[in-house]
């Protein structure tokens, strides 16, 4: 096994990556800003460093003292969580070159995902199903964008390549707004992610969003742990994600999850990864895939019992993948909630000191969080401070008990979202189950 881990992350997926490796023995090293001392997983980890000021580019985005903290400290692997470094390439070469292990997929293939046109061309290569699309990069040639997008049909979207975190996308529903639209894409992309190359899809009008959890070892396996449904979104963005997805049937899952298992192996993939899918009359369309852990990995590991953090850190000490198809059963139902530092009506971010704090409990109820009474959230940060993660037999007990957790949780001193997710919780449409992406901005009043 690894000896010592550097976790460069903060937060919730810090915590998670620090507890991971305690189960398994291996040493941890916390990285982080100044304001971020007395985080959690800082006060618990064998050793931390401090790599810069608050400002993310200076601390948790900067390779250069990531890899010094690794040498200093003598550790093996750096592992990355989400956003941040994570699915940066060249910082996973540096960390390659620099001697240490990458807790993730070998650069190449990161690059190939990071830019989502790659990324589709590959998927239709190993015949996993894409959205209809411009299949490329889209130039300033008005015919041949007006023709690319009458064959594929009204309303369409343009996206970034390079794009992520729900940016850099624009709906157009009409031609004479086709143009206009590609340019404006064009420089939002160039000004957000340094890559101003855009593609067109048919946008589809009533989707959802579901994603298959991969497991894959670089050495010639890889399994489906199942799906995730994902389709409460307010701007492109996840509040609710469930496992598995209300109206899937077994055969479809096997059918959608051993292709991407399959292209797991034809593309070289290591370590643990999602394809996202959008889903709409019973077919399923590739739109990107995720190089990394997600934020809702404990939907699937509480349906699998698989602990996913504890299998990246095997894959990445080298170890063939333990476990095969067959032990994968899905059993019961698994919902996870976000919790965020913000306004539940206007959505402001609501830094600042909690001044207090008490956690649900109960049977099948996981809290995935950093937060403590006295914790200052900094204004920093993306603004989720926690997950709330419940477990049942069935569906119907899952949000049974979510409903009894959200009423147990108590966070003072800041504005959160629990109001919002109670809401949701108590929705009939959501308790039906399978609404689409559009439906949590329909609810609020924002389409
Ligand atoms: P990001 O990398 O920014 O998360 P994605 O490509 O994963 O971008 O898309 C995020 C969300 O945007 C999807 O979950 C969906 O809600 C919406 N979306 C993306 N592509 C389409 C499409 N072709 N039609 C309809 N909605 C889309």
């Amino acid at each position: 096994m690894l000896d010592k881990v550097v976790i460069a992350n903060r937060g919730e997926i810090a915590l998670r990556i620090l507890r991971a490796c305690k189960e398994l023995g291996i040493k941890t090293v916390a990285v982080h800003s100044t304001v971020d001392k007395n985080l959690k997983h800082v006060l618990l980890a064998d050793e931390s460093i401090c790599i810069g000021p608050a400002s993310a580019t200076e601390s948790y985005l900067n390779i250069p003292r990531i890899i010094s903290a690794a040498e200093v400290t003598d550790a093996a692997a750096i592992h990355p969580g989400y956003g941040f470094l994570a699915e940066n390439a060249d910082f996973a070469e540096q960390v390659e070159n620099s001697g240490f292990i990458f807790v993730g997929p070998t650069p190449d293939v990161i690059r190939i995902m990071g830019d989502k046109v790659s990324a589709i061309e590959a998927m239709k290569k190993t015949g996993v199903p894409c959205v209809p699309g411009s299949g490329g990069p889209l130039d300033d040639d008005e015919e041949k964008n007006k023709k690319i997008a009458r064959r594929i049909g009204y309303p369409v979207i343009i996206k970034a390549a390079g794009g992520g975190g729900g940016r850099g996308m624009r709906v157009v529903r009409e031609e004479k707004d086709l143009m206009k639209s590609i340019s404006a894409t064009q420089s939002e992309a160039r000004a957000a992610f340094g890559n101003p190359v855009v593609y067109m899809e048919k946008f589809l009008e009533n989707p959802r969003h579901i994603e298959i959890q991969v497991l894959a070892d670089g050495q010639g396996n890889a399994i489906h742990l199942g799906e995730r449904d994902c389709s409460m979104q307010r701007r492109h963005q996840k509040v609710v994600e469930e496992a598995p997805a209300p109206g899937i049937t077994a055969e479809m899952r096997k059918n959608i999850g051993e292709r991407c298992a399959r292209a797991c192996v034809e593309i070289g993939y290591r370590g643990a990864g999602t394809f996202e899918f959008l889903y709409e009359n019973g077919e399923f369309y590739f739109i990107e895939m995720n190089t990394r852990i997600q934020v809702e990995h404990p939907v699937t590991e509480m349906v699998t019992g698989i602990d996913l953090v504890k299998e990246q850190l095997r894959i990445a000490a080298g170890r063939p993948l333990s476990i095969s198809q067959e032990d994968i059963i899905i059993r019961g139902h698994a919902i996870e909630c976000r919790i965020n530092a913000e306004d539940p009506k206007t959505f402001m971010p609501s830094p600042g000191t909690i001044s207090r704090f008490h956690p649900p409990g109960g049977m099948g109820v996981r809290w995935d969080s950093h937060v403590y009474t006295e914790y200052r959230v900094p204004p920093n940060y993306d603004s989720m401070i926690g997950k709330l993660i419940t477990y049942g037999e069935n569906r119907d007990v899952a949000i049974a008990r979510m409903r009894n957790a959200l009423s147990e949780l108590i966070i003072e001193g800041i504005k959160t979202n629990v109001p919002l997710q109670k809401d949701i919780m108590a929705d009939e449409n959501f308790q039906h189950g399978g609404t689409n992406i559009h439906y949590l901005e329909k609810k609020l009043g924002m389409s």
